[in-house]
């Protein structure tokens, strides 16, 4: 079976870069219609739209992650420009690392706000539009921290790990009326948030067992499987993407 996408419009939070990106363009590939949001990126996201295909195919938008706002904008554009939202990809994150000694409560409300909080904004906004068309599959991306936890990264392991219960929840809430939803965890993977990881990269490779670093197509194919057809019957699953970290 090979995965067709074709048909359904998805939305894809922080698809300039990295992960995000990957999966924007795999979605594509597969025939989907996709659009993507962004903070900051305003030029790459157009240079985006055109090798996508142009205005019929991607649609990207603007929006700040942590607004409740800009995520029902961005969800109001995809079904005004297809009629349909028929699948959510809830992707932007960052991360504001530092030990717990000298973390302040900014740091932690930053990555809280776009990681966990953001994730609420997007899937309330299509909540309604998926429950209505009674179809639907949303994916969200926590992270090996998330269910290992990680020194340094208290916020962050939190927010990933509160995108799990989440996500199960809303599988739970949402099963009756035809909408899936899943989790994708990945390990290490190489994108700008880990560029700096340093001789750290080195020591990692005593905890992944495949042995490298991850690629965002390794998460992309995954995220793909979660929103075809063919994951018909995977609910509430979280998929570790992860080279054998978790396990
Ligand atoms: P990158 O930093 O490479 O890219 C982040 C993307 O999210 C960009 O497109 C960025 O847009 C967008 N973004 C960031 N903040 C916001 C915001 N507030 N509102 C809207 N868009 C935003 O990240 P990765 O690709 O590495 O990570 C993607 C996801 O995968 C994150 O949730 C991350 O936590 C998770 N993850 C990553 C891992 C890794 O090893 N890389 C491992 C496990 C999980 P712009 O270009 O405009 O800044």
């Amino acid at each position: 079976m090979t995965l067709d996408l074709s048909g359904k419009a998805i939305l894809v939070t922080g698809g300039t870069r990295g992960i995000g990106r990957a999966i924007v363009e795999a979605a594509a590939h597969a025939g989907a219609s996709v659009a993507f949001t962004y903070r900051s990126s305003t030029e790459t996201a157009d240079q985006l739209v055109e090798a996508l295909g142009g205005d019929e195919k991607a649609l990207a938008i603007q929006a700040d992650a942590a607004s409740g706002e800009d995520a029902q904008t961005a969800v109001e554009a995809v079904v005004a420009k297809w009629g349909s939202i028929d699948g959510l990809v809830v992707n932007a994150g960052i991360t504001r690392d530092g030990l717990m000694i000298r973390m302040d409560a900014q740091a932690w409300q930053d990555v809280i706000d776009t990681n966990l909080t953001g994730a609420f904004h997007v899937t309330k906004a299509a909540y309604r539009p998926m429950m209505k068309q009674r179809a639907g599959s949303i994916v969200t991306i926590s992270s090996v921290v998330g269910v290992m936890g990680n020194a340094g990264q208290a916020n962050y392991a939190a927010s990933k790990a509160g995108l799990i219960g989440f996500t199960k929840s809303i599988a739970r809430e949402l099963s009756g009326r035809g909408v899936r939803a899943n989790v994708v965890a990945p390990g290490y993977i190489e994108t700008d948030m880990t560029a700096d990881l340093g001789p750290a990269a080195e020591a990692l490779m005593d905890q992944i067992p495949l042995k490298r670093l991850g690629q965002p197509d390794d998460i992309a194919a995954a995220v793909l499987f979660l929103l075809s057809d063919a994951a018909a019957y995977v609910t509430g699953h979280v998929l570790h993407v992860d080279g054998g970290m978790a396990m």
